[in-house]
């Protein structure tokens, strides 16, 4: 039987193996199929005029270009688009496109649905189905630049998913995107957030391809950060300290501590002092994300002057603090909430 790879699946380096050890392509040929691929933008290898029909057609018999599926895409007033797609095994992912000013951030998942169940979250609403492949990452991030309409200048692994449980797939997808043969996108703009898992964490230092980290702290003490994000072996918050320093140490970049507000739970004054003392001398920079309601879950979004508010109290312990702003409310944009919903509807009997 033949068998047919994911192109998105394979670095550079391996498509050229691929074709020239096992298909006996010169390597001018290889190198011209990347060509057309990702600088030419042609996923059909029957349009790759410069090679012979029988290259083509072995080309074709190799490889699978096209996997995903675009199930459904809808546009906010304020811009943002959500996708939600459908993968080989019939299972459903979103990507999300944020235009800001001169911004277009690509927010891409790593798993189908999610292991982690923070309580706040759609994602986790029903576990984890699977791991994302490589080119279900990959092919993600080629439909939402098609569908950007402008370049997009960032992407951050943020949807579905927790990319740590994930992370050869996912490394392997960011160092396809990066890879100045492949799509070439700068390191430095790409970001993975992650829950904070004690097993895991350490894998930053190890890899050779370093894109900036979030790290989802959400609470200023470990019970409340162990009810939010109830799953075994996180990081405590002493421990993100702790990393928080090493990290800085080994100057890889700036830590970004992301702190979900959810009103009622974490937003109190003497919350934003406790934080403010644990990372008062560290060169972190907390983002504080107004929290997008989910319906299914009984958590409510702050007023925006108690955000500010909060702000302002990390501020004066010298922490840089940033206030990301709701984006796609009328999409649902909330990670999770359209596959979440989609799924009830193919379960409702009709
Ligand atoms: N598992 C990873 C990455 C995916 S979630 C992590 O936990 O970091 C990306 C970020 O979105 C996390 O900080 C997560 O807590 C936050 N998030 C999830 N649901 C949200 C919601 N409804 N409103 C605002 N932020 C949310």
């Amino acid at each position: 039987m033949k068998e047919v790879r994911p192109f998105f699946s394979h670095t550079p380096e391996e498509i050229c193996q691929i074709l020239v050890e096992e298909k006996g392509f010169p390597p001018f040929k290889a190198r011209e199929v990347l060509h057309w691929v990702y600088a030419k933008r042609t996923l059909q290898p029957k349009k790759m005029t410069t090679l012979s029909k029988k290259d083509r057609s072995v080309l074709e018999d190799t490889f699978r270009f096209r996997l995903l599926q675009v199930e459904e895409r809808q546009i906010s007033e304020d811009g943002t688009q959500k996708i939600l797609f459908r993968l080989p095994d019939g299972e459903t992912v979103e990507t999300v496109i944020i235009p800001k000013g001169k911004r277009r951030t690509i927010c891409l998942s790593s798993q189908v649905g999610c292991p982690i169940g923070c309580r706040f979250c759609a994602s986790g609403l029903q576990g984890l189905r699977r791991h994302l492949q490589p080119f279900e990452i990959v092919e993600q991030f080629l439909h939402a630049r098609y569908f950007a309409k402008a370049p997009v200048t960032n992407l951050v692994v943020m949807g579905m998913g927790e990319p740590f449980l994930n992370f050869q797939n996912v490394w392997k997808a960011l160092s396809i995107l990066n890879h100045p043969q492949g799509l070439g996108f700068g390191i430095r703009r790409m970001t993975v957030s992650t829950v904070g898992l004690k097993k895991l964490i350490n894998r930053v230092f190890s890899t050779e391809l370093r894109p900036r980290l979030a790290l989802s702290l959400h609470a200023p003490t470990d019970e409340l950060r162990a009810q939010l994000i109830p799953f075994p072996a996180i990081l405590s918050v002493s421990e993100i300290v702790e990393f928080a320093k090493q990290y800085t140490e080994r100057k890889i970049s700036r830590l970004t501590l992301e702190y979900v507000m959810l009103q009622g739970v974490n937003t109190a004054p003497s919350q934003a002092h406790l934080l403010g003392k644990l990372f008062q001398n560290l060169p972190v920079r907390i983002n504080l994300i107004p929290y997008n309601p989910v319906p299914e879950l009984p958590y409510t979004s702050p007023k925006e002057r108690e955000v500010q508010h909060f702000a302002v109290i990390l501020e004066g312990y010298g922490i840089r603090t940033t206030v990301r702003q709701r984006h796609g409310e009328d999409i649902q944009a909330a990670c999770g909430q359209l596959r979440y919903r989609a799924l009830n509807l193919e379960n409702t009997p009709s």
